[in-house]
């Protein structure tokens, strides 16, 4: 299965981890249905680290209301790797306790960023998606 990811909405996600990078840059990604994602929501990174991310309590509560409002789901969360490839870290893996939303990253380690979307349930990748 494969997700698709409107061009405003990946140009949107790409500019921000671009913009924030050496720092992990995160956010949620919205849309219609659970395989189509139409927009980015930007979030900061409180962790402000190169190597991991924390959302912002306030900010998570205030995008769940905005998707609710706007008649959007969340597809899932994204975050970005600087500099190592497009796959989950360990610690990545432990944090990510939804199973039922994806979890996406965005990697710009080479000349060419990848985007990837792992479904992870207790601590492993069940399913990872192409992003098209
Ligand atoms: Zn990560």
């Amino acid at each position: 299965m494969a997700i698709t990811i409107d061009p405003e909405a990946y140009l949107s996600l790409l500019s921000q981890a671009e913009n924030d990078a050496p720092i992990e840059s995160c956010g949620y990604l919205l849309g219609p249905d659970a395989q189509h994602v139409t927009e980015n929501y930007p979030m900061t990174n409180v962790d402000h680290s190169a190597e991991h991310f924390s959302f912002d309590p306030k900010e998570q509560f205030s995008a769940v209301k905005y998707a609710r409002s706007h008649q959007l789901q969340i597809v899932g969360n994204w975050h970005s790797h600087p500099a190592s490839p497009s796959r989950p870290s360990e610690e990545d893996k432990r944090l990510a306790l939804d199973p039922n939303i994806l979890y996406f990253i965005l990697s710009l380690a080479d000349e060419q960023p990848v985007l990837n979307a792992f479904r992870i349930q207790d601590g492993e990748v069940v399913e990872r998606y192409r992003i098209v």
